[in-house]
């Protein structure tokens, strides 16, 4: 872009310079002619002064031959622009009749100054050289004239020339800047400005002073990219445009919306009662009635709001609004957030909290809680979950909730489930668990996935505890797996075919359908724990849990269900014939050394 811009420049800088190149021609040009008509000028007065001259000679006994020859060569290089003399022609009608008449006249004195000299009277000569004399002034004023009227038209032409050619490129230039703009300022999808324009624009809506209550708006569509990689990616495109229309209109003036980043829109609009209901209702409106599927009813958005008071930065605005609109994605409520102070003080805590998850890496005060798993036929544990904790500090503990989302979303966490890697294989390998053939599931979130180096790190762990792939699960969220791009479906492949085993956890919260199960390389399913805690649905609930067990059996897939904490449950999940549970009814989730006394302490596989 910058390339661009530049290149533009030189061209401009071109074009001015060679409407100046020629500007500064016609100037040299009309310097030019006007010496050579100032010379014509000089000429004809000398002709008209020699004239006389030569004839007082004659009239004195004084003849002079060459001042003849000179002022016939002078007379003939007047007329026709050729001579020694190196004057121009000059084409005007009126001038070129007057130096013919002056010819002929100068034949005529010539005729007379020979008779003269042969004795004859001199009153002839007298009265032709009065007469040629007002012929020569007359021809000094003529080409005088003339000088002056080229003067003036050139001087006239190079105005108009000026004028002509600085107008257009003016004209030329802003139609190239618009173009520029265009490409600077405007989203090019959906046709509203940019992030950078819509700075701008709201910067110079805000000067004119207003008394409305403003606010700026961010939102954007709850699973994009589900929506994208399910629908195709032109059913992205179209309601990138349909949003963008409604955008436009709800704004506090056209200019004052953008798009930037895939779905992220913005807009500055005049606040009132549940504004972003009513622009969430015309939203599914507009889609419900331009898109070509009928996927209104599944998409929502996430709106993140700031109220504007006082002078305030425009990038302190936008600061805010992404902060509000930050919490909104990560809250996944259909309400608005608003900014307020408590914010930035939950950022701060949260950079905190980003620095000191390095320091306490290092200090391991991360710490490795295991939950074990049991077979639902026989209530034998089988395995067990590694899960985190964090010794946040002497008095504070905290839980996975509090601290993975922002780790997901910083794009730290793969340093903490590598950590959580090692500290899982070093487990296996001191309690021997392999030779148990005791299974230790492991948490790996959707960004440690997409590690460039993943593979390569997980087996350098691997070896440096000398652990086998067959001692180890990765559990992958089920929100994870919607739109896994080809490489790490091979990845997952590639990782089973070495002998881990690949669950998909937390089944049933989000989109997936059974059928992209097929799809993928599976072992087990991880039946969220919100299937058994509700408590409001339960017939319904044990019909949908015997179906997802029976589909996931006919594709040779075991399941585990999450959150058994009664025997009612567990009888239940026998009942169903799902594989494995997982819950308080065995056990939380523990200390490594008390999983170790509690489970592992006895000899051979542990059981409860
Ligand atoms: P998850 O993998 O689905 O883990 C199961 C969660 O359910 C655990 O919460 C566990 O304590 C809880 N749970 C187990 N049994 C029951 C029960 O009977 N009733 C109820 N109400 N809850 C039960 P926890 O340990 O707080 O972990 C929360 C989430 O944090 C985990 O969900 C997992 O997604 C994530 N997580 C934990 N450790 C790691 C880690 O090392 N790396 C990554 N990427 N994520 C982790
Ligand atoms: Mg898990
Ligand atoms: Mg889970």
């Amino acid at each position: 872009m910058l390339n661009d811009h530049n290149k533009k420049s030189t061209h401009n800088i071109i074009i001015f310079s060679a409407i100046w190149i020629v500007a500064i021609g016609i100037l040299m040009f009309s310097l030019y002619q006007n010496l050579g008509y100032a010379k014509v000028i000089n000429y004809s007065g000398v002709v008209r002064g020699a004239t006389q001259r030569l004839i007082k000679k004659e009239l004195t006994n004084h003849p002079d031959d060459d001042m003849i020859v000179y002022l016939d060569d002078l007379l003939e290089n007047l007329h026709t622009g050729q001579g020694s003399f190196n004057l121009i022609k000059i084409d005007d009608e009126n001038y070129q009749n007057q130096i013919q008449s002056m010819m002929i006249k100068w034949e005529e004195i010539k005729t007379e100054i020979k008779n003269i000299r042969a004795g004859e009277s001199p009153d002839r000569l007298f009265s032709l050289s009065e007469n040629y004399f007002e012929d020569a002034d007359r021809m000094v004023h003529t080409v005088e004239k003339y000088s002056n009227l080229q003067l003036k038209q050139l001087i006239i032409f190079f105005l108009f020339y000026l004028v002509l050619s600085i107008g257009a490129f003016i004209i030329w230039y802003r139609f190239k800047q618009d173009e520029l703009n265009k490409v600077l300022y405007i989203d090019s999808l959906s046709g509203i400005p940019n992030l950078t324009a819509f700075e701008l624009n709201v910067v110079a809506y805000l000067e004119k002073k207003q008394d409305k209550e403003l606010v700026v708006l961010c939102f954007d569509i709850d699973d994009f990219k589900f929506l994208n990689t399910s629908y195709g990616y032109s059913l992205g495109d179209s309601l990138i445009k349909i949003i963008a229309k409604v955008v436009k209109k709800v704004a506090v003036q056209r200019d004052c919306c953008a798009r930037s980043g895939a779905d992220n829109f913005y807009l500055l609009a005049e606040n009132c009662k549940d504004l972003y209901v009513h622009i969430g209702t015309q939203l599914i409106e507009a889609i419900q009635k331009e898109c070509e599927f009928d996927i209104a009813s599944d998409i929502s958005f996430s709106f993140g709001g700031f109220k504007i008071q006082g002078d305030i930065e425009i990038r302190e605005i936008i600061d805010r609004v992404h902060l509000a609109h930050k919490n909104a994605k990560s809250m996944k409520s259909d309400a608005i957030v608003w900014y307020d102070h408590t914010l930035t003080v939950q950022l701060l805590e949260d950079n905190m909290k980003i620095k000191q998850m390095h320091r306490d890496l290092k200090e391991e005060k991360f710490l490795l809680y295991l939950q074990p798993k049991f077979d639902v036929a026989t209530q034998e544990i089988i395995g067990a979950e590694a899960l985190v904790r964090w010794q946040f500090s002497k008095d504070v503990f905290l839980y996975p909730d509090s601290f993975i989302p922002l780790f997901e979303l910083t794009g730290n966490i793969f340093e903490l489930d590598f950590y959580m890697l090692e500290k899982t294989c070093a487990y296996i390998k001191t309690h021997h668990l392999e030779q148990n053939d005791f299974k230790v599931s492991i948490n790996f979130s959707r960004v440690t996935l997409y590690r460039k180096n993943f593979r390569e790190q997980l087996f350098i762990i691997l070896d440096k505890y000398d652990v086998r792939p067959t001692s180890l699960e990765i559990e992958i969220t089920e929100n994870s797996i919607n739109g896994l791009s080809d490489p790490i479906i091979y990845l997952l492949q590639d990782l089973r075919q070495q002998g881990f085993l690949i669950s998909i956890d937390d089944f049933g919260t989000g989109y997936s359908s059974l059928s992209l199960l097929s799809s993928l390389p599976v072992d087990i399913l991880k039946i969220d724990k919100a299937f058994l805690l509700d408590k409001h649905n339960e017939k319904n609930i044990q019909d949908i849990l015997g179906l997802i067990i029976s589909v996931a059996h006919s594709l040779n897939i075991k399941v585990i269900c999450e959150g058994v904490e009664t025997q009612e449950q567990a009888s239940l999940l026998k009942a169903l014939s799902c594989d494995y549970g997982q819950g308080y009814l065995i056990s939380k989730p523990i200390d490594e050394n008390d999983f170790e006394s509690k489970y592992l302490a006895r000899k051979g596989r542990a059981v409860r």
